[in-house]
């Protein structure tokens, strides 16, 4: 029964099954002209709302806190799984599809993306994501595992494997969270 779940709601995802070629695994990534939208974050007009997580401006300070918030509860979520979350994602968030036009890599992807770099990891919110905890927890754990391999042995284990661990994440909320 439980794999069965697993299945139905890893098809429903928005970030699983369906949406797994929109995340970033590959080294063209790093010269993707969103890529160095998202590397030159700091100098834009987003707003730094806590450390490494930028947002829309015309996002409320409502669903900034509900954010910041919810950053912590899948860090935390990903953490009961991995023991301790390391990894130290650049999180770009905004409301609309603003943000994911400019940092993310293509216009049908609202909910998030995830991408690592040699030197940086970025996860990239859109509207279906920006306050949905089972997103932050599938992208969060896309960098954690980056995080863990290094970017150079990231790429000797299939995709698959990634994808699958990130969508268990995704799928276990009401198992880990408090
Ligand atoms: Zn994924």
């Amino acid at each position: 029964m439980l794999r069965d779940e697993i299945i139905q709601k890893a098809e429903e995802s928005p970030t699983g099954i369906g949406a797994a070629a929109t995340h970033g695994r590959g080294f063209l990534h790093t010269s993707a002209p969103e890529m160095t939208r998202c590397y030159l974050v700091k100098w834009s007009t987003l707003n730094l709302t806590a450390p490494d997580l930028y947002v829309d401006p015309n996002d409320s300070e409502s669903q900034k806190q509900e954010l910041r918030q919810l950053v912590a509860v899948s860090k935390e979520r990903v953490s009961t799984l991995y023991g301790k979350y390391t990894a130290t994602p650049i999180i770009i968030a905004g409301h609309t599809m603003d943000v994911m036009k400019v940092y993310g890599d293509n216009l049908y992807n609202r909910a998030g993306r995830s991408c690592s770099t040699p030197v940086a990891a970025f996860i990239v919110l859109g509207p279906q994501g920006f306050l949905d905890v089972n997103v932050l927890a599938h992208e969060l754990a896309h960098a954690e595992f980056s995080a863990r391999t290094g970017y150079w042995n990231r790429g000797t284990i299939p995709g698959w494997f990634d994808e699958g661990l990130a969508v268990v994440i995704e799928v276990l909320s009401n198992v880990v969270d408090r």
